[in-house]
């Protein structure tokens, strides 16, 4: 079935929500339950000012909150400006990225896209310029296996939304054709950081060194785990002559949960007094 059919079905055929199975009340394109959707939520928190990675302060953390910077992008600063994501990847929204990459329901891009457009909205990542907006892009193959870029789907979706929310302060231009995948990669899973960032060397390539030329450039992608993938693409943006790379993702992965965290990241004193 085409998109527009498979649409069609689901607004016939209301069928239980595709992430905890509740039967589906509302009409809608998307097989996801309102309490669902509700459940996502933006990052909260303190979070490194260049890649989105949460703070975690106190006791037993080798962070210095202060500087607002984590370890890992003191040690070696990313090479875009910053990056920011919507909500934590995991729970409903991991879920809900799946449905769009593996289960192919398309109308869940919308959704998606909205929270792209609250995060760039909520956060500022940029000034008054004119933005370039570029999907990180899929080699031909997987584009051809899974029927289309879900990265393209949710930057369309967010461009499409802040537009018409935007005082027009500030222009986005989508552009899914100046950056490309050449090469097939292999899965970044379980490589050390050094093998990733090999796997990835020469794997995109700009179309057109003009229309990145002096340009500042927003990379869109739906999850940024270990920031491998954005990185690479911002190297190759840059050297081409772009003026400075921003990344919104929707999702992120984070370091593991404060609350989680709340005992070992306590004071002596706390942690004493949880115990007793
Ligand atoms: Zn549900
Ligand atoms: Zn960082």
């Amino acid at each position: 079935m085409n998109g527009f059919a498979q649409g069609l079905f689901a607004l016939l055929f209301p069928s239980d929500c595709r992430l905890c199975s509740a039967p589906l009340i509302d009409v809608s394109r998307l097989p996801v339950c309102h309490e669902c959707l509700t459940s996502v939520q933006p990052i909260e928190g303190a979070l490194c000012s260049l890649c989105g990675e949460r703070l975690i302060t106190g006791f037993a953390a080798p962070v210095h909150p202060a500087s607002g910077i984590c370890g890992l992008c003191r040690r070696a600063a990313p090479p875009y400006a910053k990056a920011v994501a919507y909500g934590s990847y995991d729970g409903s929204l991991r879920e809900l990225i799946h449905l769009l990459k593996y289960e192919r329901v398309r109308p869940a891009a919308k959704v998606l896209g909205r929270m792209l457009a609250d995060v760039l909205a909520n956060t500022q990542v940029v000034g008054n310029s004119e933005l370039l907006v570029v999907p990180v892009p899929l080699h031909a193959t997987k584009l051809r296996q899974r029927g289309f870029n879900q990265s393209e789907l949710i930057a369309a979706a967010a461009v499409k939304l802040a537009r018409s929310r935007r005082s027009d302060s500030q222009k986005l231009q989508l552009n899914t054709k100046v950056l490309r995948r050449r090469r097939a990669t292999d899965s970044q899973i379980g490589l050390s950081s050094h093998q990733r960032r090999e796997n990835l060397r020469g794997a995109f390539v700009i179309s057109k060194r003009e229309i990145v030329r002096g340009r500042e450039i927003l990379l869109v992608d739906d999850v940024f785990t270990t920031g491998t993938t954005v990185s690479e693409c911002a190297r190759v943006l840059l050297r081409e002559g772009a003026a400075r790379v921003w990344v919104a993702t929707v999702a992120r992965t984070l370091k593991a949960d404060t609350r989680e965290l709340s005992l070992t990241a306590a004071t002596p004193e706390l942690r004493m007094a949880a115990q007793a």
